[in-house]
């Protein structure tokens, strides 16, 4: 090894939920490290050009995630040019039908988390790739990593997988269920006088190439190298011939319609997860769970509410190992739930708290008192962990 730390903390992969889940550990004095294997926070959100901050409301007025999930959204719009939908400004639970869902800039949300992680004192590793789990005794005790110095040992007393990959949990040694995709390229161009509901600004705007998710033939699994690649390639050739078919019709030229920036990570929605204490599945909406961290609200239709165990985070067979946003315990339709932006923030969150939570009791993370922790979560970080809290309750039919 080329060199070696010691942290209380450590979260591994950057996107939202390693933010999330960095920034509430390290606000709670754990000394934290957040390593990330790209040069930007955010993941799918940033470096993957998904734009769109998907609803922290129920679709009938009410609230149901708060938190880092609400500061991050407000975050994502300080450097321009998106903004909060009007009835949004006003107060929390604003009772008007209008989602509480934007559209921001990738970069200037980077900008935002580098400043909040900046002033967190998290220790942020960029340009640093997770190798190895280190286990002992059925706790997770540290990582392998690899960046321009070599290869490096990063040990602490509790980890959190935020990879999207479940990497951890896999290098750990541990079964991990996994699920393909179909194809996926979201780009952003400059397109003049062709305006749309999820436009950026003027002339730009995200360009979707590929299949819905409901079209996966097995072609592209996201663990495997060789498929990540061919994934790759064959989106950016699919807009290339896109951007070709639009000049050659004469609907557009390379003056008025040329790309701005490509996705430089893969677009898989699902790849790995963990199998979890607790797994999320279909028709559990509106289910009450006793061990509930918080809620988030399904982003495809309104009247949609999920309280999330503190369970579909522990992955069974391993203990302090805390997995979080896409990789966090879901299967089926949940899993199509749970694997969004508001979700990755609201678990982050919830697993940073339960991992500082769990240095300071000098217990582990499956005996953790998740009775204290729902305290905690409430009364420090404005959680509501029922649908009773928020008074949101299945719509009639
Ligand atoms: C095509 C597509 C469209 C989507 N549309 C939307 C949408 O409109 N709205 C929405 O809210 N969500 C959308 N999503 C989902 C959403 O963007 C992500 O699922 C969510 O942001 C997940 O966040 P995450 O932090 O769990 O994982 P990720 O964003 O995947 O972050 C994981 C991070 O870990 C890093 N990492 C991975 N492995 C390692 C390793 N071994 N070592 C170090 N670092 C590592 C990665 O570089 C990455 O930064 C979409 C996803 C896709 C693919």
């Amino acid at each position: 090894m080329n060199f070696q730390k010691d942290y209380d903390v450590i979260v591994a992969g950057g996107g939202i939920a390693g933010v999330a889940a960095a920034l509430a550990a390290s606000a709670r004095g754990s000394k934290t490290a957040l390593i990330e294997k790209t040069v930007y926070p955010g993941g799918l959100a940033t470096t993957g050009l998904v734009y769109i901050y998907l609803p922290l409301c129920d679709g009938y007025g009410t609230q149901v995630t708060f938190g880092l999930t609400e500061k991050l959204l407000i975050a994502s719009l300080k450097y321009g040019p998106g903004d909060i939908p009007e009835n949004w400004k006003k107060e929390n639970n604003a009772i008007e039908e209008k989602r509480y869902r934007i559209v921001f800039n990738p970069a200037s949300f980077i900008l935002a988390m580098d400043e909040l992680l900046e002033e967190s004192g998290v220790d942020v590793w960029y340009d640093t790739t997770v190798t190895r789990t280190f286990t002992e005794n059925n706790l997770a005790t540290g990582i392998e990593v690899f960046n321009k110095s070599g290869f490096g040992k990063l040990n602490a007393k509790v980890l959190i997988d935020a990879t999207g990959d479940a990497d951890l949990a896999h290098y750990a040694g541990l079964q991990c269920p996994t699920r393909d995709n179909a194809l996926a390229a979201w780009t952003l161009e400059h397109v003049a006088n062709e305006p749309g509901q999820r436009d950026l600004a003027e002339n730009v705007k995200m360009r979707i190439v590929g299949c819905s998710n409901d079209k996966r033939t097995g072609e592209f699994l996201g663990i495997d190298g060789a498929k990540v690649s061919r994934f790759i390639r064959k989106g950016r050739k699919k807009y290339r011939e896109l951007l070709a078919e639009s000049y050659e019709s004469g609907r557009n030229n390379r003056k008025d319609r040329f790309p701005l920036f490509l996705p430089a990570m893969a677009q898989f929605r699902m790849s790995r997860r963990i199998d979890g204490e607790f797994t999320l599945n279909d028709g559990m909406e509106w289910m009450s769970f006793e061990d509930s961290i918080g809620m988030v609200a399904d982003w495809r239709k309104s009247g949609y509410v999920w309280e999330i165990p503190y369970r579909s985070l522990l992955p069974r067979g391993l203990d302090n190992l805390l997995a979080v946003g896409r990789c966090m315990s879901s299967e089926g339709d949940a899993w199509d739930v749970t694997r969004v932006i508001p979700t990755a923030a609201m678990t982050g969150e919830a697993a940073g708290v339960a991992a500082a939570m769990t240095v300071e009791k000098r217990t582990t993370t499956h005996q953790l008192s998740v009775k204290e922790l729902q305290q905690q979560l409430s009364s420090k970080c404005g959680f509501p962990l029922h649908f009773e809290d928020v008074g949101t309750s299945r719509p009639e039919k």
